[in-house]
């Protein structure tokens, strides 16, 4: 017997374990996309794909039911794969083998695959449910979200016609998603000479560690503590009082994380070792003192070490010193029109020396608005040509943005207080979505993003609650029940 055939609703849970019987991570969905091609032949529905490999299939309106809007429902067809690093799953040719704990299904020290695979599943269903009288449904699974939304960006705008789409990737039940931001990256070089290190002189190994980082959307208004920020102020209060000379900065690591920890290496006359040192112990104090209980387990510390063999030159150091002071971290503005939704935000991400002469810094920028998103990456771009660096901005994936007076909306909402006695959340989110690239090819498309409750994607702890499920579809069925007419 299969292991969730006692769950229901039976047929989203049916489609949801063939689903993962299908390996299909980013960029190898070939077996998935065969898997659709044959359901659809397999239940008589007409489906076509595109040169990406993305697939659409129809369920034709109901007769007396011509009249209503066609609505599109869309998933991603791809999953991340994480597995313990003890697990022999074979990616390419193993099936994920769900089980159920405590109200969830999990998987077996891999993930689940259950974002996305939920949301094929429930499209399946739908276009499978005799049930149900709708108008014309399509349904859109794209390739690759999860590795550069591929799909979606080379998705062309007349592949569906419906102007209506509920996207079914999101992962909190009682949450609508109605926004999301878009993104990209101003990338920064700046050369400079070498200068070699006096034989007399001191140096030592700064860093700044401990600090929470996070991810750069979601947590962006949090107010942490950047470790690039941190080592700058310190580097620069050092540059003014004992001249030093760095030799190594290395601050940072993923593109989309705040930076966490940054270190440098600095050298300096012996005559100053001591003060340095009492320099550095009382900017932990005052830094300490900045953050209180947001950041208890930042450090600063300082050991010496054996000398470079070059140092940065003096002028670059202050020019690069300054632009990381001035260079813009953090919350840019706020939403006018939803609360506590971050709009637009800039993330100081990396500082690297690549040699003895270049440094290397990363910069990402969110924003819900296309030209919000542009101009905070020219304001960093500014920031960093006044310092004579060399700096480069990356296409990037654009925002959506919120509609507070959407039809879609509207009509999910009543549902969902009809079925659950109780007010959604509505809210966008400060990352990104593939409804931000449909809708940067049709402004027309009224969207909105639901799911049931999902925890851990992306690691080898991912599992659905199992409750929820039953909430996304009833959800699902009532909206598809309440579209309007033309
Ligand atoms: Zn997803």
């Amino acid at each position: 017997m299969s292991r969730l055939s006692t769950l229901s609703p039976g047929p989203i849970w049916k489609y949801f374990e063939e689903v993962c019987n299908i390996p299909r991570l980013s960029k190898n969905e070939g077996k998935i996309r065969r898997y659709l091609l044959d359901f659809a032949k397999k239940n008589g529905l007409y489906a076509k794909e595109d040169e990406v490999g993305n697939i659409l299939i129809i369920r034709p309106s109901d007769p007396s039911m011509e009249s209503r809007k066609t609505i599109v429902l869309q998933s991603h067809m791809d999953m991340v794969g994480e597995k313990n690093s003890d697990n022999p799953h074979n990616w390419a040719e193993d099936p994920i083998t769900p089980y159920i704990k405590d109200g969830w299904v999990c998987a077996n020290g891999t993930t689940l695959g259950a974002d996305d695979g939920i949301g094929i599943a429930a499209q399946l269903a739908i276009l499978t449910d005799k049930k149900i009288r709708t108008g014309k449904i399509e349904c859109l699974f794209t390739v690759d979200e999860e590795s550069g939304m591929t799909g979606a960006i080379n998705l062309k705008p007349d592949f569906f016609s419906g102007k209506t789409l509920l996207n079914l990737d999101s992962e909190d039940e009682g949450v609508l998603y109605i926004g999301c931001a878009g993104g990209m990256d101003t990338l920064i070089t700046m050369k400079f000479t070498p200068v070699p290190v006096p034989r007399e002189n001191d140096s030592y190994d700064i860093s700044v560690t401990g600090l929470h980082g996070g991810h750069s959307g979601d947590e962006i208004h949090k107010g942490y503590g950047n470790a690039v920020k941190i080592i700058t102020r310190l580097l620069a209060s050092l540059t003014t009082q004992y001249n030093i000379s760095i030799s190594k900065f290395d601050g940072g690591n993923l593109r989309n994380a705040i930076p966490r920890e940054a270190f440098a290496t600095i050298t300096a006359n012996p005559i100053f070792g001591i003060e340095i040192h009492r320099t550095v112990n009382e900017f932990l104090k005052t830094i300490k003192e900045e953050f209180g209980s947001l950041e208890p387990e930042l450090k600063v510390s300082i050991k010496h070490v054996k000398n470079s063999n070059t140092v940065m030159d003096k002028e670059s150091q202050r020019k690069l010193l300054r632009a990381l002071a001035v260079c813009p971290h953090g919350v840019v503005s706020w939403s006018k029109e939803m609360e506590n939704l971050v709009e637009t935000s800039s993330n100081l991400a990396s500082v690297k020396f690549l040699d003895d002469s270049t440094v290397r810094i990363v910069t990402t920028q969110r924003s819900s608005i296309e030209s919000a998103k542009r101009d905070i990456s020219s304001v960093v771009e500014a920031c960093f040509r006044l310092a004579g660096a060399d700096v480069q901005m990356t296409d990037g994936y654009p925002g959506w943005k919120p509609n507070i007076t959407s039809e879609i909306l509207k009509i999910t909402r009543q549902s969902y207080i009809r079925l659950f006695g109780k007010e959604p959340l509505i809210r966008a989110i400060h990352a990104g979505l593939e409804c931000g690239l449909i809708y940067e090819k049709n402004k027309e498309i009224d969207m909105i993003s639901f799911g049931p409750t999902i925890r851990g994607a992306h690691t080898p702890e991912e599992m659905i609650n199992i409750d929820t499920v039953i909430m996304f579809w009833d959800l699902l069925d009532d909206v598809i029940k309440n579209i309007p007419e033309e």
